[in-house]
């Protein structure tokens, strides 16, 4: 497909339609798996696009170019994993430059940019992205890069993307968004302002809960380069068969993420009326404080949602364990409902201060909705309820 009609396909058809009748060797319909780590150079004035798997594979390309289209960049690098593309974005700042990161972002995250900063790779600030008031003093430092996580993990706050990339353009700043919680079928930060986006593809892109995996895409081609410079020199690059098999999962994100998006919007409305359960934190309830900005700014409300018993953290530890159809692990975005406890699971990374402060309280609990029937969804968590 020629490049000039790249971004005007609508998304699904991107998703199916990615490598789709392109193979050069034997007219494959689907894409191949290319394994080899090396390629046969012809001659040392007859070279080929392909040499080296670490520097670039065919496999991992087509699902670069995939992400690509559906975030609407210039380009994108397929990573090992979420932390791999985290890392390889915190390689583009010098030691002297400002980082501004969300007090409330996923643990891992939020451990990485600190241990980074105390090392002296770049400064960090953390920041309330919420609340207009608190921007104008931490923009007043002059920040070369932002990063934000929104719908944030896991409470679900909402940062307004187009006003944060303006605010930030103003100094010159990156801005860079972890659209993992989302995926591009209900948010493209690109098209809102950002320049850099960035996915765990272990969570919805992938959809099946059997790669973990990352990618990074670029609106501009300056950056896209240094990026996939720093990619090939980390050897942070992602699998050929990881590629694959996301190639293979990404086919069906939009089905996936419609049908658990709708499962989740009446599993926040079943827990919101409940008495047994306090807080609900899903941006598609009306009384959600970032409902408006996550209207406007996404295609959709997304499949995660949060909440709090009314009991005590011995009825969270009995809830978890009474539940049948929801499993109890870390991870997101599959297939299949899951169970997470944020305190002593994905955020454990932060310690309980920063917990503390981000509201992540031993109370909290996380759901990945998947696409089950929702009767079977809403019997289990009912069931389950009323044991406690
Ligand atoms: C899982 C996750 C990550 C990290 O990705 P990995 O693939 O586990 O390395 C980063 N951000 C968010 C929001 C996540 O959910």
């Amino acid at each position: 497909m020629s490049n000039e009609n790249k971004h005007t396909r609508r998304r699904r058809t991107a998703a199916v339609q990615a490598g789709v009748g392109q193979d050069t060797s034997y007219k494959a319909v689907m894409p191949p798996l290319y394994l080899s780590s090396t390629y046969k150079i012809e001659g040392i004035d007859k070279r080929q696009p392909y040499e080296y798997s670490r520097t670039s594979n065919p496999t991992r390309d087509i699902l670069a170019d995939a992400l690509n289209e559906l975030e609407e960049g210039v380009g994108a690098c397929v990573t090992s994993s979420g932390m791999a593309a985290l890392t390889l974005i915190l390689h583009l700042l010098e030691p002297d430059d400002l980082v501004l990161a969300p007090f409330d972002c996923y643990g891992r995250s939020f451990w990485l940019v600190r241990a980074l900063a105390e090392k002296k790779h770049f400064r960090l600030q953390f920041i309330d992205q919420y609340d207009e008031s608190k921007l104008d003093e931490a923009f007043s430092e002059a920040p070369a890069m932002v990063l934000m996580e929104t719908p944030s993990n896991p409470v679900m706050r909402i940062a307004d993307i187009e006003a944060i990339s303006k605010r930030a353009h103003k100094h010159g700043a990156l801005v860079v968004v972890d659209n993992t919680f989302l995926s591009p079928m209900l948010q493209q930060p690109l098209k809102l302002g950002a320049d850099i986006v960035w996915h765990s593809n272990t969570k919805f892109l992938n959809g099946h809960s059997d790669v973990v995996g990352g990618s990074v895409i670029a609106k501009d081609q300056k950056v896209l380069d240094e990026l996939k410079l720093w990619n090939n020199s980390l050897g942070t690059i992602g699998a050929p068969f990881d590629s694959y098999q996301t190639l293979r999962g990404l086919r069906t994100l939009e089905l996936r993420v419609h049908r658990a998006q709708e499962n989740a919007e009446q599993i926040a409305a079943f827990l919101d009326g409940h008495d047994k359960v306090g807080k609900v934190y899903y941006p598609g309830l009306k009384t959600h404080p970032g409902h408006k900005i996550a209207a406007r700014q996404q295609d959709g409300f997304g499949a995660m949602i949060s909440f709090e018993l009314s009991g005590s953290a011995a009825d969270t530890a009995k809830l978890v364990e009474v539940l049948d159809l929801f499993c109890l692990a870390q991870s997101l975005g599959g297939t299949e409902s899951l169970i997470n406890h944020p305190a002593s699971m994905t955020h454990v990374s932060m310690g309980a201060e920063a917990r503390a402060k981000a509201g992540v309280t031993d109370q909290l609990l996380r759901l990945s909705i998947g696409i089950e029937h929702i009767d079977d969804l809403i019997d289990d968590l009912s069931q389950a309820l009323d044991q406690v």
